[in-house]
């Protein structure tokens, strides 16, 4: 006896709807091409986002004027 293939279903990551995870689901883990564009632009929107300033090389630059004798 062979068990039932289980439904192919996942929330989508972005809106929780239960998507087909199938190949024929071009979007997949996603419900829509909507929903993984916007996981997409989250993404995104974060990679932009990282903490610290702007290194200045020159600020970071060893001084070297030194103290004539
Ligand atoms: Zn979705």
């Amino acid at each position: 006896m062979t068990a039932p293939s289980p439904p192919l279903l996942r929330p989508c990551p972005t809106c929780g709807t239960p998507a087909s995870v199938a190949r024929d689901n071009p979007d997949r883990p996603f419900c829509s091409a909507r929903c993984r564009t916007r996981d997409l632009m989250s993404w995104l929107d974060e990679d932009y986002r990282i903490p610290g300033p702007p290194v200045d090389p020159e600020a970071i630059a060893p001084t070297t004027s030194r103290d004539e004798d």
